[in-house]
């Protein structure tokens, strides 16, 4: 991965500029009444308007309005009370209109930005809103096959200013940014689905001189596809320049499966979109009223929520990190907390034993494995008051996993409850002092370190049963009976 350092070891400065594209959580298309839903059967889902029939007319979808406004706020963007939709022009297959409906001198917002964990400050330069464009398949021998059911979906444009300077940041800014739109209920950013999608422009230069050429990375569809490929590009602008050779400006397709970036059109002889205002629609007025409601309807967002554990739970950043990571289980954690009322023990079993198992099993959320936060909660307790140790609470959330059994009918059918009886810790208490005869008398010489010696062998006996206070009283006791 990159750091500044690392840069300043090479003896060039990587800059970095994002633009992402993130479809907008609504139920139908920009400007028309398609459903914008995934996965249904090619072409299902159109209409004469999203097959860009002559004279139909586009409707603007106010909830796409709404969603895209609170995702300006989310990141501290300002909003155009009068914001433009224009046409970009360009000729191919997923485009039946023969232009993209867009937004170019007018955007939604200019400004904001997203803050690091470092304190920098990544702003951004633009959002806007546009439509989609349809999918075309090449993979079928001599034909292309196009797909028009995202024709038409509405998608925000996230333009950031070259202000990243490594691989790591981009990811960074990433997760920030897919975290701030998924706690906003702006988009689902699920970049297997399509609904987040990031181009990366990326350039070198020696400190202290102007910023060099940018080639554009696109085809990037995970968060570990865009690190890659900016450290591939980074090594290959490095080669050219200390070849003596220049970058051009052009755009790069990420190739996966061989890890390296190749040329997919040269920004050189780069078509003109002929932009002009669309005038079909009238502009995008947004008053004060509208803007002040979308304002004070924004939920908390992760970076406070972050702030708020650390300052009123005690968590420690990293955390409170892990428990942000999706709206769903920072949700999941809040209930926990609150119906628990120990909410470091709910972020210590969360973003340790269940976080651990989710990455296991490729899943997203608590609730994927069974889990509830009232049984985390109850389960809590059981350690809490003594009933469970923390071996033993382990392998109770491991059967909460799969069954929907409660923490206390588990421990019961587990038989994990601890053993407090003292006839039998003192039994296993016994056994270890004669079996341990070195040890016994280091301890009853006062050797802390030899009676944890003698504490392992007792838990071992009673299968990490016994409760660890009352097998340490009972060898102490049994020790001091037999010196006298
Ligand atoms: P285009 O629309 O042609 O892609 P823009 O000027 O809108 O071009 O810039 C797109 C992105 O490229 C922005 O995120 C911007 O910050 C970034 N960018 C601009 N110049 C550079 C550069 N020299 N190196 C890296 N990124 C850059
Ligand atoms: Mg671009
Ligand atoms: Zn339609």
């Amino acid at each position: 991965m990159s750091s500044p350092s690392a840069s300043a070891a090479t003896g060039w400065n990587t800059v970095i500029g994002l633009e992402v594209h993130c479809q907008l959580a609504t139920r139908t298309k920009l400007f028309c009444a398609c459903a914008a839903e995934f996965g249904a059967p090619p072409n299902t889902r159109v209409c004469p308007l999203c097959l860009g029939a002559p004279g139909a007319l586009p409707v603007l979808n106010q909830g796409a309005v709404a969603l895209a406004l609170r995702a300006a706020l989310a990141l501290g963007c300002t909003p155009d009370p009068a914001s433009r939709f224009e046409r970009k022009h360009y000729f191919y297959c997923d485009l039946p209109k023969g232009y993209q409906i867009s937004q170019f001198a007018r955007p939604l917002a200019r400004g904001g930005g997203l803050e690091l964990a470092s304190g920098k400050f990544v702003r951004l330069q633009r959002i806007h809103m546009e439509e989609d464009a349809g999918k075309a398949i090449h993979d079928r021998g001599a034909h292309t096959l196009v797909d028009l059911n995202r024709a038409g979906v509405p998608l925000i444009e996230i333009v950031s200013e070259a202000d990243l300077s490594g691989a790591e940041e981009a990811h960074e800014y990433l997760t920030r940014l897919k975290e701030t739109l998924q706690f906003a209920g702006v988009s689902e950013c699920d970049m297997e689905r399509g609904s987040l999608r990031c181009d990366v422009n990326v350039s070198l230069h020696r400190p202290g001189t102007p910023w060099g050429t940018r080639a554009e990375l696109k085809n990037l569809n995970s968060f570990k596809n865009v690190v890659a490929a900016i450290e591939h590009e980074r090594a290959r602008q490095r080669v050219e320049l200390e070849a003596g050779r220049r970058v051009r400006q052009e755009t790069r397709l990420w190739d996966p499966e061989r890890a390296e970036t190749r040329t997919l059109r040269s920004k050189e002889n780069e078509q003109d979109y002929r932009y002009f205002p669309d005038p079909d629609l009238p502009p995008l007025v947004l008053d004060a009223a509208t803007i002040a409601r979308v304002r004070a309807e924004l939920p908390e967002l992760p970076a406070a929520r972050r702030a708020r554990w650390q300052r009123d739970f005690g968590l420690t950043p990293y955390d409170a990190g892990v428990l942000s990571a999706s709206r769903a289980l920072a949700d999941f954690f809040e209930e926990s907390a609150r119906l628990s009322q120990r909410p470091k023990e709910a972020a210590n079993w969360l973003a340790n034993d269940v976080a651990a198992a989710l990455a296991a099993a490729r899943l997203d959320t608590p609730a994927d494995l069974h889990l509830t936060p009232a049984r985390l909660a109850q389960l809590i307790a059981l350690v809490a008051d003594g009933t469970l140790h923390i071996g033993g609470a382990r392998s109770v959330l491991k059967a909460l996993f799969t069954r929907a059994a409660t923490p206390a009918e588990l421990v019961a059918e587990l038989g994990l409850a601890q053993v407090r009886d003292t006839a039998a810790i003192d039994d296993w208490c016994r056994v270890a002092i004669a079996a341990n005869a070195r040890a016994a008398a280091d301890a009853r010489a006062g050797e802390l370190k030899a009676l944890g010696a003698l504490i392992g062998p007792v838990m071992k006996a009673s299968g990490g049963r016994a409760n660890p206070a009352a097998v340490r009283e009972a060898l102490l006791r049994l020790l001091r009976e037999e010196r006298a």
